[in-house]
C-alpha cells in the first residue's frame, strides 16, 4: 500500500464512521506555546480547553508535523522525522475510551491488515479501565497488555494545558521471540505506530489536573511508519514518502544507496528527510532568519547542504531535490506547489550562502592549522562553529587529514560556558496566560516541543 493510499484509508475509514475530514493546519501554530506544530491536536486545543466551540462532535486529519527534538535522531533510528504527517481521530466531548480503542483495533487488524498477534497495547499504568478494554473487549490476553509510565504513557502538548492517560499499539517485528518478555523500548523488535489519548484533564502551571468540561479524544498514528510497517521495509526512509528523494540525491552524488556505507546512508536520510520539513515549513510561509522559527528552518537547510557537501555534490542541489518532494506532497499538500518560485529561492540563497561559509570556515581553518599547533584548541573549533557557523565535525575532519586531532573536551567546556549564559537569560512563559504571547515568542531563538516531563533544552543542530 502506497502513502497516499494508507493517509487516504485512514482518513476514509473514520469519515465513514461520522467524522470530517479536516485540513492540515499550517505548521505555523496558531498555539502560541509551541513554535511549530508538532501534533495533530494543536489545531483543536481551544477546543479541548472549552474555549472555543466545537465545529464538529468528530473529526479527522492527516496533520503536518515538525518535531526539532527529534532531530539528532533523524537518519540514527529507523522511525523518527523531522517532519512527518500525524493521522488522527478526534472526538469532542463525543465517544470516549472504548469507542476509539475499538476502532483503532478495527483500522488496524481489518483494514490494514496486521495481524493480532504482532500488535502490542500499552496502557498508563493507573488506567485500569483501559487494559480491562484491550483484555475483556478486544481479547488481549492480559500479558501481552504492557502498563507504561506518565513518561510514554501520559500525553501532553507542553508543560501546561490538556492532557490526559494514553494507550499506545506497538508492532511487533519479531514474534519468533515470544512473549515472555515484551520490551517495547527495543526499537529493533518494536516500533509504536498510534497513540490514543484519552484527553480528560487540564494541567495549570502549578502542575495541578483539574477535569476538563468534556472527555475527548485525540489520536495520532505515524503515517510513514505505517508505510514502513505494510511495505516491509526496513526503516522510515526506505519508503514511498521519502525515498525517491534519497534516490536523487544519490543520482547527483553518483551513488547507489544500496551498496553505499552506513555514513553516507546516514546523509541521505537527512536530505531525504529534512528537504520535507524544509519544503513544508517555506509553504507555510516561513523564511530563513537567525530566531524562532527562521532558525530551525534556517539550521535544517544547512543540515541538508552539510551532508550534499559531505556526499560529494558540489552543484546547487537543493531546488532539484525539493523538487521531487514537491512532486510527491502535492496531490494532498496543493499549498507546494503554489509557492514553488519561493520555495526553490529561498533554497537556492541559502544554499548558495551557507556554501560560502563553509568555504571561509575552511580558509580560516587553513589559517589555522598552518601556524603549526600540536592540536586544534577547543577554543579555535568553538569559534569557527559559533562565530562563522562551521561545523564541528568538518573541522574534525580537515584537522585529521593533517594528523591533527581536535581538543574536543575545550570544544565542550566553551559550548557548555555558552549553554550557560544562554540559560541565564531564560525567560520562563506561564504558558496558560491568555495574552497574547507572539511577540515574545519570536525573541525566543530555542523555544521548541522537547517532550514531555523533560526540561526545555535548545538542540543541537549543526
Ligand atoms: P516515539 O516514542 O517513537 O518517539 P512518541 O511517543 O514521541 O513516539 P507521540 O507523541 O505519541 O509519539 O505521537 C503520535 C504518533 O506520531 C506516534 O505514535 C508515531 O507514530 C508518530 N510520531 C511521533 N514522533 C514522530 C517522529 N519524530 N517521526 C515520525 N513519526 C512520529
Ligand atoms: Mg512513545
Ligand atoms: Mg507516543
Ligand atoms: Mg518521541
Amino acid at each position: 500500500m502506497t502513502g497516499a493510499a494508507i493517509r487516504q484509508t485512514f482518513l476514509d475509514f473514520y469519515q465513514a464512521r461520522g467524522h470530517r475530514i479536516l485540513p492540515s493546519a499550517s505548521l505555523v501554530p496558531e498555539d502560541p506555546t509551541v513554535l511549530l506544530t508538532i501534533a495533530g491536536m494543536l489545531q483543536f486545543k481551544p477546543v479541548f480547553l472549552g474555549q472555543r466551540e466545537r465545529l464538529v462532535p468528530r473529526a479527522t486529519t492527516s496533520q503536518k508535523c515538525v518535531r526539532t527534538n527529534d532531530i539528532e535522531n533523524v537518519g540514527v533510528t529507523a522511525r523518527h522525522h523531522t517532519f512527518f504527517e500525524m493521522l488522527g481521530n478526534f472526538s469532542f466531548g463525543d465517544y470516549f475510551k472504548e469507542q476509539a480503542i475499538a476502532w483503532a483495533w478495527e483500522l488496524s487488524t481489518q483494514v490494514f491488515g496486521l495481524p493480532a498477534d504482532r500488535l502490542v497495547p500499552s496502557v498508563y499504568e493507573e488506567d485500569d479501565e483501559a487494559f480491562a478494554i484491550w483484555r475483556d473487549q478486544i481479547g488481549i490476553p492480559a500479558h501481552r497488555i504492557q502498563r507504561m509510565g506518565s513518561e510514554d504513557n501520559f500525553w501532553a502538548s507542553g508543560p501546561t494545558g490538556p492532557c490526559g492517560p494514553c494507550s499506545e499499539i506497538y508492532y511487533d517485528f519479531h514474534p519468533e521471540q515470544g512473549d515472555q518478555k515484551l520490551d517495547l523500548e527495543d526499537d529493533r523488535r518494536f516500533i509504536e505506530f498510534y497513540n490514543l489519548v484519552f484527553m480528560q484533564y487540564n494541567r495549570d502551571a502549578e502542575g495541578n489536573l483539574t477535569p476538563l468540561a468534556n472527555q475527548n479524544i485525540d489520536t495520532g498514528l505515524g503515517l510513514e511508519r505505517m508505510a514502513q510497517i505494510l511495505q516491509a521495509v526496513p526503516n522510515n526512509y526506505e519508503t514511498d514518502l521519502i525515498f525517491p528523494m534519497i534516490e536523487a540525491a544519490a543520482n547527483l552524488a553518483g551513488l547507489n544507496y544500496a551498496t553505499a556505507e552506513d555514513r553516507t546512508k546516514t546523509s541521505l536520510k537527512v536530505i531525504g528527510d529534512h528537504i520535507r520539513a524544509v519544503m513544508h515549513m517555506i509553504a507555510d510561509g516561513i523564511t530563513a532568519s537567525n530566531m524562532g522559527r527562521g532558525y530551525v528552518l534556517r539550521r535544517l537547510i544547512r543540515r541538508v547542504v552539510r551532508h550534499g557537501q559531505l556526499l560529494g555534490i558540489s552543484e546547487l542541489f537543493t531546488p532539484q531535490v525539493v523538487e521531487v518532494a514537491m512532486q510527491l506532497a502535492e496531490p494532498f499538500y496543493p499549498e507546494v506547489r503554489e509557492r514553488d518560485s519561493v520555495i526553490k529561492s529561498e533554497l537556492e540563497r541559502e544554499e548558495i550562502q551557507f556554501r560560502k561559509t563553509l568555504d571561509r570556515g575552511e580558509k580560516l581553518l587553513a589559517e589555522i592549522i598552518a601556524q603549526g599547533p600540536k592540536q586544534i584548541s577547543g577554543q579555535d573549533a568553538f569559534t569557527l562553529y559559533d562565530t562563522h557557523g562551521f561545523p564541528l565535525e568538518l573541522t574534525e575532519e580537515i584537522a585529521a587529514e593533517q594528523g591533527l586531532i581536535v581538543d574536543r573536551a575545550g570544544f565542550d567546556a566553551a559550548m557548555e560556558e555558552q549553554r550557560q549564559r544562554a540559560k541565564d537569560a531564560h525567560i520562563t512563559i506561564d504558558l496558560t496566560a491568555q495574552a497574547d504571547l507572539d511577540a515574545l515568542l519570536m525573541d525566543l531563538p530555542h523555544t521548541e516541543f522537547v517532550g514531555y516531563g523533560q526540561p526545555a533544552q535548545s538542540a543541537k543542530i549543526l
